[in-house]
């Protein structure tokens, strides 16, 4: 299926042409039809599946007839919001739809929180088109009268599972207030849990469902990989996993912001040139860190979960779970970082035997074993303990395409954890 085929309008083709996109993603194929309709949608799609540009061109051309180059800030309301969870989400939005939207004379701006109010209040006074805010931010502007929902026709709201799992609920009810009751809805989330069914029941208005991946699915483009190793060497087994590999560019994931913090600091001083990006850190640094790792001045950048939604790094190679979620969803969050639109990427698990049932967990949700392999030299103590019991042969059945794969040696044993 060609971009030709959606309905888009010219001047949009030519953008999508620009950025190289040759072919609409599943997502963009289901869903720009339907939002140029003007229906409502309910779309289950993951990060990393071109969800962005999947409502933001058909809302680019449903917005178009609107665009004018008055400077009467009257002549702008806003007439789209689009509510992220996360200000990194917010901000890799808005530059969409700045890119995608660079030939319609629209205005768009993105407010969020941990920055000083006045320079949002200023531009929101200017007049805007498309706002991409958090929910926190948009009520503080609001109640200073510098947002004006009104006349607001299009609503998105962006990983809605994160903002229920964030707890933002109260705060999208008060938003939902101050939108007209007839206007477009669309609700894009990971996953389709019973609170986002009871949120997509209680909000949208006869809507399309799409879904690009079943619930639970990691990208198909991704090689999945567990090493089995003992908690006290899992820092070591990580530094040689990326020096021995020559990896660029892991995003580490652990469960605490301490956690981060500590990891980036034992690689950095080891010999991986490491930031930690978190949500105690303020957001200039955490803007900071992401640039200098995405222009490859340092190696790893080490996450929380929630610090990690929304970034937007192309075609990420490497994935690692230093420790595994808590939540099984988050660990498909976390793979979805890499083999993003169609690019191949690795996601590597450090699994100590405590972390067991997570990664029973993972893979009841996967429906799947994941691949595992014991690094010579990292051999874990209690590998013949249950339930991360010895392998039961070598290469049974790995898929391949993993970057050490090649170096395997005969020492190396690789099967799945059933
Ligand atoms: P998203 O799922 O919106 O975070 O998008 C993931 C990445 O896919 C972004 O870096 C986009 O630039 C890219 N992308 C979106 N649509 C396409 C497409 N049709 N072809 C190739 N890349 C795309």
């Amino acid at each position: 299926m060609t971009f030709e085929e959606l309905g888009l309008s010219p001047v949009l083709l030519r953008t999508v042409a620009e950025e190289g996109y040759t072919e609409p993603t599943p997502v963009q194929q289901r869903a720009i039809p339907i939002v140029l309709s003007g229906r409502d949608i309910l779309a289950a799609a993951q990060t990393g599946t071109g969800k962005t540009a999947a409502f933001t061109l058909p809302i680019l051309d449903r917005l178009a007839p609107y665009a004018n180059t008055s400077f009467s800030p009257a002549r702008h309301p806003v007439r789209c919001l689009v509510l992220t969870p996360t200000r990194e989400l917010a901000v890799q939005v808005s530059e969409s739809v700045k890119t995608y939207g660079r030939h319609v004379p629209l205005r768009a701006a993105v407010v969020y929180g941990g920055v000083p109010l006045d320079p949002q209040i200023k531009e929101l006074r200017g007049g805007i088109e498309i706002l991409v805010a958090t929910p926190g931010r948009l009520l503080d502007l609001v109640g200073q009268k510098a947002a004006n929902l009104a006349q607001a026709e299009i609503l998105v709201l962006d990983e809605a599972d994160r903002m229920l799992d964030m707890g933002f609920m109260p705060d999208i009810r008060r938003i939902l207030d101050l939108l007209l009751a007839r206007k477009q809805t669309l609700l894009f989330s990971a996953t389709f849990s019973d609170d986002i069914k009871r949120l997509a029941g209680s909000i949208l208005n006869n809507p399309e469902t799409v879904e690009v991946s079943r619930h639970g699915t990691a990208a198909e483009t991704v090689n999945q990989l567990v090493y089995p190793v003992d908690r006290e060497r899992k820092e070591e087994l990580l530094a040689h996993l990326i020096i021995e590999g020559d990896w660029h560019q892991v995003l580490v994931f652990t469960r605490t912001k301490l956690a981060a913090s500590r990891l980036a600091s034992w690689l950095d001083r080891h010999g991986v040139a490491s930031t930690a990006i978190h949500s105690d850190r303020a957001q200039s640094d955490r803007t900071k860190a992401l640039e200098a790792f995405k222009a490859g001045e340092i190696r790893c950048l080490v996450a929380t979960d929630v610090a990690a939604r929304g970034l937007d790094i192309d075609a990420l190679p490497h994935v690692v779970n230093f420790e595994l979620p808590w939540n099984p969803e988050d660990y498909v969050h976390r793979v979805g970082r890499t083999g993003r639109a169609g690019a191949s990427g690795n996601a590597i698990s450090l699994v100590t035997i405590d972390e067991a049932d997570l990664l029973r967990s993972v893979q009841r949700l996967l429906q799947r074993a994941i691949d595992w392999e014991v690094e010579p030299g990292f051999e874990p103590r209690q590998r013949d303990a249950q339930p991360l019991r010895a392998p039961r042969g070598a290469g049974s059945s790995s898929s391949g395409g993993r970057s050490r794969s090649s170096s395997a040696s005969s020492s190396r044993r690789r099967t799945s954890v059933a």
